[in-house]
């Protein structure tokens, strides 16, 4: 059982774009996860992204609340992936939202 070659493996690295297709996908995602990089869920779509597909956009959102009578405030931040961050939010109307930079 000499020569036997896996031929249609891909070499993916870490921080590499996710390639199309089901296997080639789960190949890459296995390197990414190996390379100890984590999956963090896109707060827009809810889908579970690695960071080189998270875009540089944080939402944030301010939660306010009350504990033992006193109001509490907890600004909880959610990445955007690039897919959402290229199309519009449509939940941001003017002047609901700062202004980005
Ligand atoms: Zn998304």
């Amino acid at each position: 059982m000499k020569g036997l070659h896996i031929l249609w493996q891909e070499d993916y690295k870490p921080g590499d774009q996710a390639p199309e297709g089901y296997l080639a996908w789960h190949e890459w995602a296995e390197v990414q996860h190996k390379a100890g990089l984590r999956q963090k869920q896109c707060g827009r779509c809810g889908l579970w992204r690695y960071p080189q597909q998270l875009s540089a956009t944080i939402d944030r959102a301010e939660l306010t609340g009350m504990r033992k009578r006193k109001p509490t405030r907890v600004t909880v931040e959610t990445p955007v992936c690039n897919a959402c961050n290229k199309t519009p939010n449509v939940r941001a109307k003017r002047g609901q939202t700062a202004p980005q930079e």
